[in-house]
């Protein structure tokens, strides 16, 4: 009987330990109310392969906000990702293009980064991350540039494993930039991270004092970010807009998004000074006041000069990854017509509080930004969507969840 009662004591002892042991890291699995207490993410496990794997819903912190994702876009450094892994972060987390519902925040978080308040049920999407200087806000400004800090979706893997859109859940931590979009719709949200690049363009474009109210300006190459690009103009006013593509059902969507007049340049056989021809009768005998390269391709940065005018501006934002050198002629092209050449790159946190604006103003004057979405999958189906986006069969394609 002693030794029963011996053992049962030890027995307690033991659960007891247990259960204060356990009561210690008992906050990384609390679950949360109404949340699942696992999170499924989309994750790149090797080159061309999305396998979805479950974890544990982590904890969140007294910085940290828990979303549950609504949907993410997906972008052309996904594809690169996906194919080749150029920034050797497999196995990653990816989705840089997401926006979801806050379910849970920690208590010092109170509101967003443009000083918004923010409570559960908001929707939100977020910018860069500054691990080494949180207290960065969006007014800091044009110096910080994303591309010069981390951003979800393109971080290395870690024990929360909640680090990319491209999932069902998603975990915010401090030091991150978080934007109150809850007047934004879905398709709309899916857009802010792409268009902010096109912001940044036009801003970097505005740096030059050529790109005036009603200039004229060439858009070359029509895919999301040239039919972006297209629509940012035509929403600040400028109307004289002539797209430059080779496929005839972007050209026209170009149109449908504020172009004036298009460019097939499979038309002009005959070189390069035939094309600049045809973009010249476009503008009805001119040349382009300032131009916007929106391709990855050498040869269309080199052709694009001959559509400039003496004087004339330049942005190159196309070149998103090593697209290999281009070769101009600098006395012709630079010197002789004192061209005024910008480049751009992503784009800073004031860009993404203008993008917001962009998108309601977009909608308000009756542009069909949201058609941009051709394509829309299930996180189940990531590979599809990757293999869809690679075909260019469409513009945008999107994860949406249920
Ligand atoms: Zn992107």
């Amino acid at each position: 009987m002693d030794m029963n009662s011996a053992n049962i004591e030890e027995i307690v002892r033991q659960v007891l330990s247990d259960m204060r042991g356990g009561s210690a890291a008992a906050p990384a699995k609390a679950p949360v109310a109404g949340v699942p207490a696992t999170a499924h993410v989309a994750m790149l496990t090797k080159l061309k392969q999305f396998e979805i794997k479950e974890y544990p819903m982590p904890a969140v912190g007294d910085d940290d906000i828990l979303v549950k994702v609504e949907g993410c876009g997906v972008c052309g450094t996904d594809a690169h990702e996906y194919v080749r892994d150029p920034f050797s972060l497999i196995p990653v987390a990816l989705g840089h293009e997401g926006t979801g519902e806050i379910v849970k925040m920690g208590k010092n978080v109170k509101k967003d980064s443009a000083g918004k308040p923010l409570a559960v049920g908001d929707k939100v999407v977020t910018c860069m991350i500054f691990q080494d200087d949180p207290d960065i806000t969006m007014y800091d400004l044009n110096k910080q540039n994303v591309g010069a800090a981390d951003v979800y979706g393109l971080l290395p893997d870690d024990d929360v494993h909640l680090n990319g859109w491209f999932a069902d859940y998603m975990l915010i931590r401090k030091g991150s930039t978080v934007f109150n979009v809850s007047d934004l719709d879905l398709d709309s949200r899916i857009l802010i991270e792409p268009s902010a690049v096109l912001i940044h363009a036009v801003e970097r474009a505005k740096t030059t004092g050529i790109l005036r109210f009603n200039s004229r300006v060439v858009v070359q190459g029509c895919g999301p970010i040239g039919l972006l690009c297209v629509a940012v103009l035509r929403t600040m006013g400028i109307e004289n807009i002539v797209a430059v593509d080779g496929n005839p059902k972007r050209l026209e969507f170009a149109k449908r998004l504020g172009a004036n007049a298009t460019v097939n340049f499979n038309d002009f056989k005959g070189g390069v000074d035939e094309l600049a021809g045809g973009v010249k009768a476009a503008f009805g005998g001119y040349l382009a006041d300032f131009a916007f390269q929106c391709t990855g391709s050498a040869v269309a940065h080199a052709n694009i000069y001959h559509f400039i005018r003496n004087g004339g501006g330049l942005c190159e934002l196309g070149f998103f990854v090593d697209g290999g050198p281009a070769s101009i002629n600098p006395h012709f092209d630079l010197c002789a017509k004192e061209i005024t050449l910008v480049g751009s790159w992503v784009y800073t946190l004031r860009d993404y509080a203008t993008t917001f604006d962009f998108l309601k103003r977009a909608l308000a004057i009756g542009l069909p930004v949201k058609e941009l979405i051709t394509h829309k999958f299930p996180l189940s189906q990531m590979n599809e969507a990757l293999e869809t986006n690679l075909s260019q069969a469409g513009l945008k394609i999107a994860i949406i969840n249920e």
